[in-house]
């Protein structure tokens, strides 16, 4: 579809030409990581941004999305309900959201409590598949982040793994700011550690790490990303 556009030469908008941009940069990073073009898949994320945007870029192809704040996502779904769009919750999770995460969104990547996958598990409606869903780590132990500590990962994940109607998928983290390509890399390299190792012990078979966003995404990409969430990048900055 992305290379259709280009040799047809139809007029292109400036969020379509940074989302194929964005594309590109993706594939880039994964031919330089030695991974397959296919190994990764790019989440847009249209928090702050309007549903107007969304259509466009479902209309040039993107089918992934993810939002951060429950009420304005609702809004938005509402408008587009039409479009057979992928939700991918990526916020912070009050208790009193579970149940409308639960039947509003095919992925949820920002798991950071036990009693929230409970509740997950608990309202996922029964005629929907599974929910997946991705357990959030502070990688980088941050007082303003959330997220298990890796210490505490290896108990939670064991609970979650046995709740019904979810599937647990993988890993989420939001590391430390930070510019350097190198630097970037160590938390990814330690979130990816982490994932084998609770298929290790646990006998999972975990196979998404969620990491990498527009500052870091190469990084991320290098050490393993399945799920690349980038917003800034493509829908440029958030009001
Ligand atoms: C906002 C957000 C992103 C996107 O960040 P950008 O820097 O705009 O690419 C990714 N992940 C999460 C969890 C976010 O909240």
């Amino acid at each position: 579809m992305v290379e259709q556009q280009q040799v047809e030469g139809t007029e292109m908008s400036e969020l379509v030409l940074r989302w194929l941009r964005t594309q590109a940069r993706l594939r880039q990073a994964l031919a330089v990581a030695g991974r397959g073009a296919e190994d990764a898949m790019l989440l847009a994320v249209s928090k702050r941004h309007p549903a107007s945007a969304i259509a466009e870029l479902f209309e040039a192809g993107q089918a992934c999305f993810g939002e951060s704040y429950l009420q304005e996502a609702l809004d938005k779904q509402a408008e587009l309900a039409d479009l057979p769009i992928e939700w991918h919750f990526i916020g912070p999770i009050q208790s009193n959201k579970t149940r409308a995460i639960a039947s509003q969104f095919t992925w949820v990547h920002s798991v950071e409590r036990v009693k929230i996958a409970q509740r997950l598990s608990e309202q996922r409606p029964v005629d929907m598949g599974e929910l997946n869903i991705c357990l959030q780590v502070n990688i980088s132990r941050e007082a303003s982040k959330s997220g298990f500590l890796p210490e505490e990962l290896m108990a939670a994940a064991e609970k979650i793994s046995k709740l019904p109607r979810l599937k647990m998928r993988g890993l989420m983290a939001i590391p430390r700011d930070e510019d350097d390509y190198q630097r970037q890399r160590e938390p990814f390299r330690q979130l990816a550690e982490l994932q084998q190792q609770l298929n290790d012990e646990l006998g999972l078979q975990l196979d998404t790490l969620s990491m990498g966003m527009s500052g870091d995404l190469e990084a991320a990409v290098k050490e393993g990303a399945a799920i690349v969430r980038v917003g800034t990048d493509i829908f440029g900055a958030r009001q």
